[in-house]
């Protein structure tokens, strides 16, 4: 459904789940829990891939961890999902893929840090992950954070820079740094032998501007998939505002394949949270659909009591509740629109925009709600039993509309 023209990549698979080439822009997260305890990450992992996560990776950083993850990924297949698992590797991936092949055969790809594979014994390190995919045909994604960029390849950069005739800034060639460790990290990969379908790339920074940057440097130089995320996003409504400025520019432009929203959650707060907020991001943008969606307005001083914040909030939980259901029954009720609306003002209007809307009447001092339906002016409900009567005329629509 999307609208927006899609850069051309190549299709990586992961697991049963492709990436890249047509299939949709798939939303991805990470576990929080220690992967050592078997119970607690096969669990969130079954929670993410329940709230809509179609692929999940798992931080791989111990021997623990690793010797942990086939019975992770058989725990998760016992829950019936058949969610990919990735294997996220820092520092001594080249150590436990080749220690635990058990492990690396039960991930279905494996993320590397370019920049976090030894100094000394880099490229060594780095190849010998690549061989181990190679060996249990994974692919890797060769992901570039600017919270851990290869030193020795900045360094050089920013020393050819001081010696360019018209010398760039030092913001400038960082980024410049990030584009060339994913360039020159697949580059190797290739050389070693993974099929070139079997490399995505990501670009990581924390500040927003620098991340459609640093994609917009990167997308044109291949077509390998690309995963974006702006790494660190932080907390609440900072992490979701600013996830959603950095990637909402580069999807617009067709750039990104796979989204993970980094949020910081507060303790023991619900992960699958930044699942939703991908979603709806992709919905927002008319690039998937997940959910129908509720329009409402803010409400002002024209609403004088908080009946239609209610309703607003109960209708939205509604079709939350009814939608596992729903998205069996009735293919592509997912793209919905109902309204909510306060007044009279925009109410009518944006009810008539919507698929069904209802325009409440403000102050209830005349309590005539009228719903419309396709645009069209439908009934009008009246007094307290309205919301279950609008419930009513909403499931009637999505069976009438959605049904066989
Ligand atoms: Fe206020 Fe009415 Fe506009 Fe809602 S639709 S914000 S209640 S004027």
């Amino acid at each position: 459904m999307s609208i927006w023209e899609r850069r051309t990549t190549v299709e990586t698979r992961v697991g049963d789940v492709g990436v890249g080439g047509s299939n949709p822009v798939r939303v991805q997260s990470m576990t929080n829990t220690d992967t050592a305890d078997v119970q607690s990450t096969a669990q969130q992992i079954v929670d993410l891939a329940l709230a809509g996560s179609e692929l999940v990776r798992v931080t791989v950083n111990n021997d623990a961890s690793a010797r942990a993850v086939p019975e992770i990924v058989a725990r998760v297949r016992d829950a019936g999902l058949d969610v990919p698992v990735i294997g996220d590797f820092h520092y001594n991936g080249h150590l436990l893929l080749t220690k635990y092949p058990e492990a690396a055969r039960a991930l279905a790809k494996y993320r590397i840090n370019p920049g976090n594979v030894g100094t000394s014994r880099r490229d060594e390190n780095f190849t010998r992950i690549v061989e181990v995919a190679l060996e249990h045909g994974k692919p890797v994604r060769i992901g570039v954070n600017w919270g851990s960029l290869d030193q020795r390849l900045l360094t050089e950069m920013m020393d050819a820079n001081a010696r360019a005739a018209e010398p760039k800034g030092a913001k400038a060639v960082l980024l410049d740094a990030i584009v060339e460790s994913a360039m020159r990290s697949a580059a190797l990969a290739e050389e070693v032998g993974l099929p070139h379908d079997h490399i995505i790339l990501s670009a990581k920074v924390s500040v927003v501007p620098d991340l459609v940057k640093v994609y917009e440097l990167l997308a044109p130089l291949s077509d390998y998939p690309l995963h974006l995320g702006l790494t660190e996003a932080g907390m609440g409504a900072k992490g979701i505002v600013a996830t959603t400025a950095g990637l909402a520019p580069l999807l617009m432009k067709g750039i990104g394949d796979t989204i993970r929203v980094s949020l910081t959650p507060k303790p023991g707060g619900d992960r699958a949270e930044e699942v939703r907020v991908a979603q709806q991001i992709l919905q927002s943008l008319a690039i998937r659909s997940f959910e129908p969606q509720v329009t409402s307005c803010p409400g002002c001083g024209r609403t004088t009591s908080t009946f239609f914040q209610e309703m607003a909030e109960e209708i939205t939980g509604y079709i939350r509740e009814r939608m596992p259901e729903w998205r069996s029954l009735y293919p592509g009720v997912e793209e919905m629109d109902v309204a909510v609306m306060g007044c009279v003002v925009n109410g009518p209007g944006e009810s008539k925009h919507a698929n069904l809307g209802i325009s409440l009447p403000g102050t209830f001092e005349e309590p005539k709600a009228p719903v419309y339906v396709d645009g069209e002016h439908y009934t009008t409900l009246k007094g307290e039993g309205l919301v279950d009567e609008f419930k009513t005329i909403l499931d009637d629509y999505v069976r009438t509309h959605y049904g066989a």
